[in-house]
């Protein structure tokens, strides 16, 4: 296997970025865990926090965490392996906050789509791989807990093609399952990796023939014959491994294991470390960024308030995009024509922080954020190109909010502004009613931990009245809006906090009346590429 040669390639070619994106359950921490052992970034299993160990995080907005027991906030990892330098993205597990993991998909290079074995597709995957599709990245798919009894390996497959739309390539291949899991067949190398629980007992034995009769000695001649007849049906019926295909996102390739056991992980990370792509060029409003321009840009992904209770702040997400970030540079913030200096570097590795002197496109850095930055906001050495602005996605719950006590007002909007600024809220307005908001939530969650913050952050009490809308649509039409037809009791006008036309509806069968009624008229699910 040929590793990327460190000595002669840009910096940024050593560079994998990537997220997990997966339904709670799927063994997502527990993937992370043994992938931030191989790269030395932890020393023990145990220390990433998953749920259960965040419940005793001190800060006092997660208490709404502890409460639950499940996690709001995401972090980035790091590490490096084999030559490269892997940027793990991860992403908060919890159904109510998938748009944080819609942005961080936005920074990433490629994506890992995790599926327990026993329960295939999930519905949280199936979203996250739309917005992956949406983004065109490669997709590396990861079938996890196959020291357990689950759905037969063909039929895995035929549902990923079938549900998700996206072609598979396996690159190894199950022998037994559960009781039976003898261990994995890497079908391009030929070779067998015996199952073990002990990693410090990997056994792999080279089988370039299947049908070499010392094959059934070692596997027993039923699980041999079943080897010979999937791997004949995937040759002769399945796809081939076509990298062009893995880079344009048409083509997954496949790999089991057991994130538990800690087996097919390191040669999932191998051969992902391979084939996964480094940092490409981004399209900006002025043309293609290079990650080996020598000049620095990046864009902000991500806002985080309160990583460290003990000093309220905020750091700000920056995915890099092409050149070198110093410590200490200053840069163009493009949004308000602003130079400024990026205060307080940091990255992260494994657990800690620790402050940055360099970095290169791919990595992720996290910027002290006095109250300057929006999700999507470029900031760019020289010029004053923009990066596409960040999707937004449909909330599914909506609510009226309004503040008792008059005297708060200013707070109040304070808080409203940096809190949809850091994406933690969407905010809309009607254009007669403009001192009333309407706030939009992917999940229910999203309104308690807003709620939560309005009072401990900014001293405010705010009250929620629920409205019965479940869809956002972002509008494109020729028509002035109020020469539409629309029913007027399904449905309302609003805008969103850039001004955007936006309907929202009770019903999808409002959602239907209306394109009906209205020829050329087009109704987004996220504000994507709506300018
Ligand atoms: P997350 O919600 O996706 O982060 O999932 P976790 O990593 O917390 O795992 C969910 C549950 O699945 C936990 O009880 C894990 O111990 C278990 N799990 C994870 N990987 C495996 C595996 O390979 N095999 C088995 N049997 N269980 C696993």
């Amino acid at each position: 296997m040929t590793q990327p040669d460190v000595h002669s390639a840009p910096v940024c070619m050593t560079r994998r970025t990537f997220a997990i994106i997966s339904h709670p359950d799927a063994g997502k921490t527990t993937l992370t865990e043994k992938l931030l052992l191989f790269g030395g970034a932890i020393r023990e299993a145990g220390a990433v926090k998953g749920k259960k160990a965040r419940r005793h995080a001190t800060s006092d907005w997660m208490e709404i965490e502890k409460q639950r027991g499940i996690s709001v906030t995401s972090t980035v990892l790091q590490f490096d392996y084999l030559g490269c330098r892997v940027n793990i993205l991860d992403t908060p597990g919890h159904e109510d906050f998938s748009e944080d993991t819609y942005r961080t998909l936005a920074a990433a290079d490629s994506a890992v789509m995790l599926i327990d074995a026993a329960k295939g597709v999930e519905p949280q995957t199936i979203k996250l791989f739309e917005v992956c599709r949406m983004r065109g990245i490669p997709i590396f798919t990861f079938i996890n807990k196959l020291d357990r009894q689950g759905k037969d390996p063909l039929e895995l497959l035929e549902e990923i093609e079938r549900v998700l739309g996206i072609r598979s390539c396996p690159m190894n291949w199950p022998i037994g399952m559960g009781p039976d899991f003898q261990g994995i067949y890497h079908r391009h190398e030929g070779r067998f990796e015996r199952f073990t629980s002990r990693t410090d007992d990997m056994v792999s034995i080279a089988m370039p023939d299947l049908d070499d009769p010392a094959v059934a000695t070692i596997l027993g001649e039923s699980l041999h014959q079943r080897l010979q007849e999937d791997v004949l049906l995937l040759d002769v019926a399945g796809d081939p491994f076509d990298p062009d295909l893995v880079a344009l996102g048409k083509l997954t390739p496949v790999y089991f294991g057991s994130a538990i056991a800690n087996f097919g992980v390191e040669s999932f990370l191998r051969s992902f470390l391979e084939l996964a792509p480094p940092p490409g060029p981004r399209e900006t409003d002025q043309g293609v960024v290079r990650p080996e321009d020598e000049r620095f840009s990046g864009f902000v992904f991500k806002i985080q308030a309160n990583m460290n209770p003990a000093h309220r702040d905020r750091v700000a997400f920056v995915r890099i995009c092409s050149g070198r970030f110093e410590r200490g540079m200053s840069v163009q913030h493009v949004r308000t024509g602003k130079r400024i200096a990026l205060s307080q570097p940091q990255q992260f590795f494994g657990q800690e922080r620790e402050t940055v002197d360099e970095a290169y496109a791919g990595d992720i850095i996290g910027i002290f954020d006095p109250g300057n930055f929006r999700i999507g906001d470029t900031l760019c050495e020289r010029g004053s190109f923009r990066f596409p602005p960040l999707p937004l996605f449909s909330p599914e719950h909506f609510a009226r909010v309004s503040v008792p006590n008059a005297l708060k007002y200013k707070q109040f909007h304070k808080g409203v502004a940096q809190l949809s600024e850091e994406g933690a809220i969407q905010v809309f307005r009607q254009a007669n009613r403009t001192e009333d908001m309407i706030l939009g939530a992917v999940g229910q969650l999203q309104f308690e931990v807003f709620q939560h913050r309005m009072r401990v952050e900014y001293g405010v009490d705010v009250e929620l009245l629920r409205l019965p809308y479940a869809y956002a649509r972002w509008v494109e039409t020729e028509l002035p809006i109020d020469e539409l037809q629309f029913d007027r009791y399904a449905s309302l006008v609003v805008k969103d906090q850039d001004d955007r036309a936006v309907m929202l509806f009770q019903t999808e069968f409002a959602i239907n009346w209306m394109l009906e009624r209205n020829a050329g008229l087009t109704l987004h699910t996220t504000s994507y590429g709506l300018s």
